[in-house]
């Protein structure tokens, strides 16, 4: 599969599942803009990768939930590579805990990352796509926006709204060449992750068939596929990449 000419966006792309989908693009001949929020530093090293494969890079900072940021951050991409091929909706945050004991302000602030990004992000670049007449948009959403996760009341909610999201603007924007689908992670191993107790992680193991936790680059390799013409006549889709934990 070769990307070559594509410019492509990934959010959150400073590490876990966003640097290592921006990192398989560009191996495949991708120019790509990486976005961090806070992580500076993994955003600036991603980049470096890349462009010791030869290819073009730029790391932009900006809080995808917050509109003027994204208009900015999209608007410099525009101006530093002349186009967009392809978006990655990957930045997420999680805040668990009990439906009781959460505050509004972490319902609010998971909401806004992962589902209103998407939105605005979208929604900046589409009109450049439909002009274009192509596009390729891969939003990443969870295995647990499907089934649900005690203690993730605002986490799943925003990840089945990215679901209903994916599946309008497929509708919408095919008609203009533009495909749009989801990718549903199980575990994967990445910061996100890393922080939970033990004890969650063994029941989580002990539920996927494959017998492992999933990586990063097993992310990466269908965000590939799907911004490559080979998924050219796939759209409005959700893929699990879970090792069969939810099937
Ligand atoms: P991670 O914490 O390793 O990386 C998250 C990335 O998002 C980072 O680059 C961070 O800088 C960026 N980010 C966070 N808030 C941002 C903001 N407001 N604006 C811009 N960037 C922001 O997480 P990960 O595990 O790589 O997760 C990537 C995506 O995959 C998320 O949407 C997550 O919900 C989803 N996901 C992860 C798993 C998993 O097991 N790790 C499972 C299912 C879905």
């Amino acid at each position: 599969m070769n990307l070559n000419g594509k410019v492509a966006v990934v959010t959150g792309s400073s590490k876990g599942i966003g640097a290592a989908i921006a990192l398989a693009y560009a191996k495949a001949g991708a120019e790509v803009a990486i976005n961090y929020n806070r992580d500076k530093a993994g955003a600036e090293e991603i980049v470096r990768k890349i462009q010791a494969m030869g290819h073009k890079a730029k790391a932009y900072q900006a809080d995808v939930s917050n509109p003027d940021q994204v208009k900015e951050f999209i608007d410099a991409v525009m101006n530093d590579f002349g186009k967009i091929d392809i978006l990655v909706n990957n930045a997420g945050i999680t805040r668990d805990t009990l439906l009781v004991r959460m505050k509004e302000e972490d319902w609010d602030r998971v909401m806004d990352v992962n589902l209103k990004s998407m939105f605005l992000c979208t929604k900046a670049v589409a009109k450049a796509m439909i002009k274009q007449r192509s596009g390729k948009i891969i939003n990443i959403t969870s295995v647990v926006g499907l089934i649900g996760n005690p203690g993730q009341a605002n986490y799943t909610a925003a990840k089945a709204g990215v679901i209903g999201f994916t599946k309008t603007v497929a509708k919408e924007l095919g008609p203009r060449g533009i495909q749009v689908n989801a990718i549903a992670p199980g575990f994967i191993i990445s910061q996100m992750t890393e922080s939970l107790p033990e004890k969650v992680k063994e029941k989580m193991l002990s539920s996927i068939p494959l017998g492992r936790f999933g990586k990063p680059e097993d992310v990466a390799d269908l965000a590939l596929f799907l911004a490559s013409d080979k998924s050219d006549y796939i759209t409005g889709q959700v893929f699990n990449v879970d090792g069969g934990m939810v099937m």
